[in-house]
């Protein structure tokens, strides 16, 4: 089974349920109109399927390696890297004062969601150029846009984020990387960084990577950090790679997936960088690319489940077990039913989230509206964290239709578990997505969320007279919800973190099923966008009750057993 990508199911999120239409009032995105994003949805789909996917099974049998401190790239990976490249699709929301296409994030949301179903471990490449693309075109100075923003647009030159130190991971602020100004405007950066992701690639003709290190007078935690271009090789007067940095690549991790993306320990050796952003002000320019992977992140859990759902519904359809009627295969069996549609459900619902936060994002730009940049953060935690475990979740259960057959490799079940697995650790953990949301993103004392709440309800209240048994349900999730965040609003932060995991994934509950029941309407309240928001609303919103219970315990008994007794039952 080969992937497909689901371009009328973006097409009809798109237009139907997640109000991208509304982009096209706005004067930025004026041109952006039914035709150029069917084309594009078209073209990068196309490429998916025919280009990267064939990939995908090469790279997991074949890794990257290290040969001579230089990464080599899986099999095939280089050739489907340039078709990217030479089709402009590393970045197809970079500004077009540098070379970019300058199309919505909206855009570039549904194509990193196809690119990562048909190749988790490439796409990451140019997933990681865009968010530094993005913080040079938000911090850097006009010098450095100018020599780095066009060559990373084009692919020439791919981009890294180096964060990650032995004793600094979910912690940043505890990093020992340092810089000491040359005198000349570069600086000298030290430190060793591991987990660095594409940290040499052998299809580029540089590798741009951003450093976080700190100043001789940075203060300790994350208010003395500050950000860097540190290039593998240093640009000639000409712009073009000259002679070799003073970095390296360490060594090549051993990982339970994504075996074609080379996880790199990383060097600096008293290596030359540029300043990007301010003195200190390392974390803010940083959060701008973390905001963006974070996103693009929730996207590859979202392109898994996809991927995973296709191959589980193509086997149901094929195996034959047992005595049924219909298509004599597994996929009239009442449990097996209950997965594939499980695995449609969710995929819908958490794309539809992804979607949003992505119209949010750009109607924010577009507008310049707080509210718009308000519920583009609310939503962001939500996309990472409940995108990637619906993408691992939905993969284990890929493994569990296929039966015997999904524990095999061969039939590239197994391989969707293995990859997705790290999306849920990398880009922050869903742990600290979750207390993001509870904490920072709760500041305003919940507006963002009460505002969200409003729209699912109205929608509800709309849709009361002609699908009551859907919009019903809806309205009193909402309902109970509302009330849950005003009271987790009131509470200390050790109580909403220790209920934060499941006030997440409740709020995600709430918003998939609204956006089901969207499609519902637009379809005119029958057919099987409406049978699917009826599996969504009976079958998966009620998880919403026993979440919310969570997190009304707040911190309540979590710490009732010590350190000691929990080494003793
Ligand atoms: C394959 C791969 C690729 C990666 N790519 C990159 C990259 O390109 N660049 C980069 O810089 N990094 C990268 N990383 C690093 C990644 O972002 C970190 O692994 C991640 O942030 C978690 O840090 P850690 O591994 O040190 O875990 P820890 O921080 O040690 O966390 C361990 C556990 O403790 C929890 N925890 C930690 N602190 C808290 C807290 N304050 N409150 C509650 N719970 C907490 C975590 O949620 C987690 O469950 C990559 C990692 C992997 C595995």
């Amino acid at each position: 089974m080969t992937y497909r990508a689901p371009i009328a199911d973006l097409r009809f999120l798109l237009e139907h349920v997640v109000d991208f239409g509304k982009l096209r009032s706005t004067e930025l995105f004026s041109d952006v109109g039914e035709e150029v994003t069917d084309a594009i949805l078209t073209e990068a789909g196309k490429l998916c399927e025919e280009v990267i996917a064939p990939v995908n099974r090469p790279g997991d049998k074949t890794p990257s390696t290290l040969e001579n401190g230089r990464v080599r790239s899986a099999p095939g990976y280089a050739e489907a890297y340039r078709a990217i490249a030479e089709g402009g699709w590393v970045c197809v929301s970079a500004p077009a004062d540098y070379g970019g296409m300058g199309l919505p994030v909206t855009l570039q949301t549904a194509i990193n969601d196809m690119m990562s179903s048909a190749c988790l471990s490439l796409q990451l490449n140019p997933l990681l150029t865009q968010g530094q693309i993005e913080a040079l075109a938000a911090h850097a100075s006009d010098e450095i846009k100018a020599l780095y923003l066009p060559k990373l647009i084009s692919g020439e030159w791919s981009g890294t984020m180096n964060l990650t130190e032995p004793v600094a991971g979910s912690d940043v602020g505890a990093l020992t990387s340092k810089a000491e100004p040359n005198g000349d405007g570069t600086y000298a950066v030290t430190g060793q960084k591991i987990y660095i992701t594409w940290g040499d690639a052998d299809f580029v003709d540089n590798v741009c990577h951003l450093v976080l290190a700190r100043l001789p007078d940075g203060k300790p935690g994350t208010k003395g950090i500050s950000l860097f271009m540190v290039p593998r090789n240093l640009p000639d007067a000409d712009g073009a790679p000259g002679v070799a940095n003073s970095l390296k690549v360490v060594s090549l991790e051993h990982k339970l997936g994504i075996h074609g993306s080379p996880t790199c320990v990383m060097e600096f050796d008293g290596a030359t960088g540029w300043l990007i952003g301010e003195e200190h002000g390392g974390m803010a320019a940083m959060f701008t690319m973390m905001n963006n992977a974070r996103l693009g992140v929730g996207c590859q859990g979202i392109g898994i489940a996809e991927a995973a759902t296709q191959k589980a519904l193509a086997y149901a359809l094929e195996r034959k077990q047992g005595k049924v009627g219909g298509t004599g295969a597994i996929i009239e069996h009442a449990d097996v039913r209950r997965m594939v549609t499980t695995m449609k459900a969710e995929t819908f619902a958490v794309r539809a989230i992804a979607l949003a936060n992505a119209v949010a994002i750009d109607m924010g730009e577009a507008t310049g509206e707080e509210d718009w940049k308000a519920r583009a953060a609310l939503l962001t935690p939500i996309s990472k964290a409940h995108g990637t475990d619906i993408g691992h979740e939905m993969a284990q259960l890929g493994i569990q239709v296929h039966g015997g057959m999904g524990f095999i490799e061969e039939t590239g079940a197994a391989q969707f578990a293995r990859d997705v697995r790290v999306t849920q650790i990398y880009e922050g953990t869903n742990g600290i997505q979750a207390m993001d949301l509870v904490a920072r993103k709760m500041m305003d004392g919940g507006a963002a969320a009460y505002a969200l709440l409003d729209e699912v309800e109205a929608a509800a209240e709309a849709a009361r007279e002609t699908l009551p048994d859907l919009a019903r349900p809806i309205f009193n999730a909402a309902e109970n919800f509302r009330e849950a965040t005003e009271w987790l609003v009131e509470q200390e932060m050790e109580d909403r973190f220790a209920g934060c995991v499941a006030y997440l994934r409740a709020f995600a509950r709430v918003l998939g099923a609204h956006y089901h029941l969207l499609a519902a309407m637009a379809e005119g309240g029958s057919g099987p966008r409406t049978g699917l928001a009826r599996f969504f609303i009976k079958r998966i919103l009620p998880e919403h009750e026993a979440l919310i219970a969570q997190v009304r315990e707040g911190a309540v008994g979590l710490y009732d057993l010590s350190v000691e007794d929990l080494q003793a039952v």
